[in-house]
């Protein structure tokens, strides 16, 4: 538990910070990588979600950086769904090696799989990612996630004005004939090129706004803890739409999740600056008790987060690039 009160249920944990896309929202032009002895063994993570199990957390969402550069890393999900009191593990992906992973991923427990696409263009895809040939190899990613029984596969597109705005209608029918849960993610102030502007957010609420010109919603009930707002379609079709409103409606007041990096260092908000190096403790073989004291006294500094900073009129401040968080 925190000092508010909050207790931390999901472990968000970042297996790599390396990537084979360079989205500008997430990525500076030259990233500077965790060198690779300083990355925690699948063991190592392991080891933090058993302690963390112990103390109530029932979920784990593996990221990144990429996930799936990870060598191996359906092996770490099985390892996680091994661990008692961890009902579900689920991935973020940028869906480029998921068409040769899902399989794997599948067989080893995965429970959810969520694919990021912040464009239906190829073109706009490609310049936002940096990359060249990739949006069709996405495409069979997620068939083959649908193939191999993921469902619902869930969808995450950042949308950034006078970008892919344009595009919110055309993911919604893409949320509504293919049966995906899209959520459309609102621009956050952790870009590795320092692009972000406030100017450049588009709110959930206008987002919505833009859907039902074209279908019906229906809000869903919130679920503890989360920043997203999902709505189905009036018409029953199986599809949902969602925003996560970090910026502009964040709900910190009942946030439940805690951060580890691939190094090591335990961050309990998002928004603050506050890291708590793990790492040494776990290498010169601490034991449970040891570490449960440390995730304690690091997760009661959990800051208030965004909600307080906006209120406050504090200057949102880049305080780390997603790519070295997991979003
Ligand atoms: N590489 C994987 C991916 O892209 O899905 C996982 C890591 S990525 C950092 C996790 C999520 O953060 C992705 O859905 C990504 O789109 C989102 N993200 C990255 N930068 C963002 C930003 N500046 N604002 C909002 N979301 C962002
Ligand atoms: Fe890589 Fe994901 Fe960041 Fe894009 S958003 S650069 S895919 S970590």
């Amino acid at each position: 538990m925190d000092s508010m009160g909050r207790y931390a249920s999901k472990l968000r944990v970042s297996v790599t910070d390396r990537c084979n896309f360079r989205c500008d929202f997430c990525m500076p032009k030259e990233p500077v990588w965790i060198p690779r002895d300083e990355v925690l063994s699948f063991e190592e993570i392991t080891r933090v979600a058993t302690v963390l199990a112990q103390m109530g957390v029932t979920k784990v969402r593996v990221s990144g950086g990429e996930p799936l550069v990870r060598r191996d890393v359906e092996d770490l999900v099985g390892m996680l769904r091994g661990v008692p009191g961890i009902r579900a593990v689920s991935m973020t992906t940028n869906g480029a090696l998921l068409k040769e992973k899902a399989s794997a991923l599948r067989a080893k427990g995965l429970s959810t799989i969520t694919v990021s696409l912040h464009s239906l263009k190829p073109q706009l895809y490609h310049e936002l990612t940096g990359t060249h040939d990739m949006f069709s190899r996405v495409m069979e990613g997620i068939k083959e996630a649908k193939r191999v029984g993921f469902a619902p596969i869930k969808v995450n597109c950042v949308v950034t004005k006078g970008c892919n705005e344009d595009e919110i209608l055309d993911f919604a029918t893409f949320a509504h004939d293919g049966g995906f849960t899209v959520r459309f993610i609102e621009y956050m102030p952790f870009d590795g090129t320092k692009l972000w502007d406030q100017e450049r957010v588009v709110s959930g609420e206008e987002i919505i706004r833009r859907i039902e010109k074209r279908y019906e919603l229906v809000p869903l009930e919130r679920e503890h803890g989360s920043t997203a707002a999902h709505y189905r379609f009036r018409d029953n079709s199986e599809g949902e739409v969602g925003v996560i409103t970090s910026m502009t409606k964040p709900f910190c007041s009942d946030c439940d999740r805690i951060r580890l990096k691939a190094d090591g260092k335990i961050v309990p908000c998002l928004f603050s600056m506050s890291e708590f190096d793990l790492k040494p403790l776990l290498r010169i073989g601490a034991s449970d008790s040891e570490l449960s004291n440390f995730l304690r006294e690091s997760f009661w500094l959990k800051s208030e987060g965004v909600e307080s900073m906006l209120k406050d009129h504090t200057e949102l401040k880049r305080i780390r690039p997603m790519y070295t968080i997991g979003g």
